[in-house]
């Protein structure tokens, strides 16, 4: 198993962006997701400008703003009449160098996110998850073990284990989030593992 600085649990637009700035700032990272592809729904529409004053140190401004289309307005329909239309030009003008709402379906952007990635080495490991951790004695050490699921009859289950560091943040309401994981390099695989 290729050893990394960072293991990143999940890769929705979080992930993907987290692993974008780690790399970016030459921390090696390996992200997992246990999917077998992105997402293929829409989800989040709008951009934020804040996220767009951001991804510019991600060199990802532009392409979100070429990708996706602005809202000059908003209409509200009832019974197929329009009653009413709110402008949106020029919404945050003065305060953002990005004045105006912008739609970036999530599906469309967490591929931009992928491609991004895998132009700077990183793929995402898909079928694979984190399938539990354990907080150990001086807090942060622990055992987790990740699952890859592969397609292959005479193998239909692996069980890797990986022993190493993991990141965990505090949730503001409260417990732990898994941030990342330094590897130590260890791995075990069980071919046909039940779960
Ligand atoms: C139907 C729907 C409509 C939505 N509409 C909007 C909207 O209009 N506007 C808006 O702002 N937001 C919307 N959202 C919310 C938006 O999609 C989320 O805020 C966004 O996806 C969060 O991104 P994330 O990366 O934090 O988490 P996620 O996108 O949830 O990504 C987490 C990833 O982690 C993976 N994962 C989880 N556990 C493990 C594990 N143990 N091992 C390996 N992988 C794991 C999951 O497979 C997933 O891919 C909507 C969500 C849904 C479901």
């Amino acid at each position: 198993m290729e050893q990394s600085d960072v293991l990143i649990v999940g890769a929705g637009p979080t992930g993907l962006v987290l692993a974008l700035w780690l790399t970016k700032a030459g921390v090696k990272v390996r992200i997992i997701d246990k999917t077998a592809g992105p997402g293929t729904t829409s989800r989040a529409l709008a951009v934020q400008a804040r996220t767009l004053e951001l991804y510019r140190q991600l060199d990802l401004t532009d392409a979100v703003v070429a990708r996706g289309h602005r809202v000059p307005a908003a209409n509200f329909w009832i019974g197929g009449e329009r009653k009413a239309r709110i402008s949106l030009d020029g919404i945050g003008k003065g305060a953002t160098p990005y004045p105006f709402l912008h739609i970036f379906p999530q599906d469309e952007h967490e591929k931009l996110l992928i491609e991004r990635l895998e132009a700077l080495g990183v793929s995402v490991e898909r079928r694979t998850e984190l399938v539990s951790f354990a907080e150990k004695e001086g807090g942060i050490t622990a055992q987790i073990d990740l699952k890859f699921l592969v397609d292959h009859a005479s193998s239909p289950n692996q069980l890797v284990t990986v022993k190493g560091r993991l990141l965990l943040t505090r949730k503001p309401s409260g417990g732990w989030q898994i941030f990342g994981y330094h590897l130590s390099r260890s791995a075990v695989a069980a071919k046909g593992a039940s779960r």
